[in-house]
């Protein structure tokens, strides 16, 4: 079975460049019946936080993104790798290195003169018949990788297509620190085996360790999995200047947490969509479903070049969804952002879904009209002072008059304000706009008999009464 794994790192939040780099092995994992593992690859301790892993968690259980196993964490496993690294010692695959710090600086000076790649120079490699130096006193060592020389490392990437690179360009690696702790290239191989992953989908920034990571898979006796190679997510940057430049999506340049999104009153299926869209495509669908994306999903479609982030594109892409959403899920959704401004829905709220939706790009936005329902309305004053003109003021008096006695709906409604225009002879948009701006404080909304009905009849007379 297929088995894929996110792998991040907790140095940051989140941000959608980094989440794509789970969506697409999960998809994978889903589309093909198999197994999606998250781990959370946390060895760099001073840069990892409990926040960073929250904002993981949290954002790929908002998207739908869930895991068959995990969340593994590496910091848990330093005994199994431990085992790993005694185990390559014993089969001679690993040498201990005293070269210090000051001499590998050297030895770079050196190469970097002469033009050359800085590499380690083997030094400490045992070779038969070859000398190796005095053992330093006192020196705790690094355990190196003994590299294999001559040949090539190749892999048909399912993106980029073959790499290949020669052994010869690759330096024995450190894979223990002095203190015995394994270095990441080989944790990760450690745990793709461990973890049996067939694919290994990831960013394009990995791209340089993975013939490393073929070459410990293969000193370890396995095969390595299949890989494909995610270009990077651009964004457009502002300087301090206005500059516009783009780079690669990143924190540094304001790249939001995932969980933003969902404050921000994006839906979860939307972000699907738009993020799969980010570097795959299937034909020319723009709008598609979670299920739609599962069942077209494959690697063969996944684009080679680096795709660049668009808000304005993502909040077209929720709009559609939010469209078609049937409204009492978006009703639910639009009483979480309620909640959060200390109001609560009722069952009026699909209803007005329903009536405001198409005018809305997010449930924030959404929940802005409602708002208008569960708490106090707010007038532009400039509005009211164009709109609620002392000619105006009559009818709107008439208007409420009769809506005090009239069955709350409606078609009664709507003749409610039909019989005022008549009796006064205005014409609609005359009477309309004032009563808009008066109960919803503003001029633009849907149609008046629709917008009334959804208020009770205290609060639109309250309000009308301002006038
Ligand atoms: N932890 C790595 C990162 O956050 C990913 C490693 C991998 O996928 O192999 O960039």
């Amino acid at each position: 079975t297929v088995r894929t794994r996110f792998a991040p790192s907790p140095t940051g939040f989140i941000h959608l460049g980094n989440i794509r780099s789970a969506l697409y092995p999960w998809a994978f994992a889903r589309s093909q019946q198999g197994d999606f593992i998250l781990r959370i690859e946390d060895t760099d301790v001073e840069r990892s936080s409990q926040a960073a892993v929250d904002v993981i968690i949290e954002g790929m259980a908002w998207l739908g993104l869930d895991h068959d196993e995990g969340p593994f964490y590496q910091m848990q496993r330093m005994d199994r790798y431990k085992e790993v690294l005694a185990q390559l010692k014993a089969s001679g695959q690993v040498y201990p290195c005293y070269m210090s710090v000051e001499e590998l600086d050297k030895l770079r000076e050196r190469q970097m003169a002469a033009k050359e790649k800085p590499r380690y120079d083997g030094t400490w490699r045992p070779e038969p018949g070859k000398t190796l130096p005095q053992v330093p006193q006192g020196v705790q060592p690094v355990l190196r990788f003994k590299n294999p020389t001559g040949g090539v490392v190749a892999w048909e990437d399912k993106v980029k297509g073959r790499i290949e690179i020669s052994n010869d360009e690759l330096d024995d690696l450190v894979i223990a620190r002095p203190d015995g702790t394994p270095t990441y290239n080989f944790c990760v191989v450690v745990d793709d085996i461990d973890m049996r992953i067939t694919h290994v989908i990831r960013g394009d920034d990995h791209v340089n360790n993975t013939p490393r990571q073929i070459n410990i898979f293969r000193a370890l006796g396995v095969e390595p999995p299949v890989y494909a190679h995610l270009p990077t997510v651009l964004q457009e940057v502002t300087d301090a200047d206005g500059t516009v430049r783009v780079e690669k999506m990143s924190k540094r340049h304001g790249a939001k947490p995932v969980t933003q999104y969902r404050d921000e009153g994006f839906l979860p299926d939307a972000m699907v969509n738009y993020l799969a869209r980010l570097g795959w495509s299937h034909g020319d669908d723009e709008i598609f479903s979670r299920e739609q994306f599962i069942e077209w999903f494959n690697l063969d479609h996944l684009g080679r070049s680096a795709a660049q982030f668009d808000e304005a594109k993502l909040r077209w892409v929720n709009a559609q969804h939010m469209k078609a959403m049937d409204d009492r899920e978006l009703a639910s959704l639009v009483a979480a952002q309620l909640d959060r401004r200390g109001m609560e829905g009722d069952r009026r709220l699909p209803g007005i879904c329903a009536l405001f939706k198409d005018r809305c790009d997010t449930t924030v936005a959404l929940a802005d009209w409602a708002a208008k329902y569960y708490g106090p309305v707010k007038r532009d004053p400039e509005e009211v002072a164009k709109h609620v003109t002392d000619g105006v003021r009559p009818a709107v008096s008439m208007l409420a008059k009769m809506l005090e006695g009239v069955e709350w709906e409606k078609a009664a409604i709507s003749e409610a304000i039909k019989e005022v225009l008549r009796a006064t002879g205005l014409k609609m948009p005359q009477l309309a706009m004032p009563v808009r701006v008066l109960v919803m404080g503003t001029a633009q909304t849907p149609s008046l008999d629709a917008v009334i009905a959804l208020c009770d009849r205290k609060t639109v007379l309250e309000r009308l009464a301002a006038a």
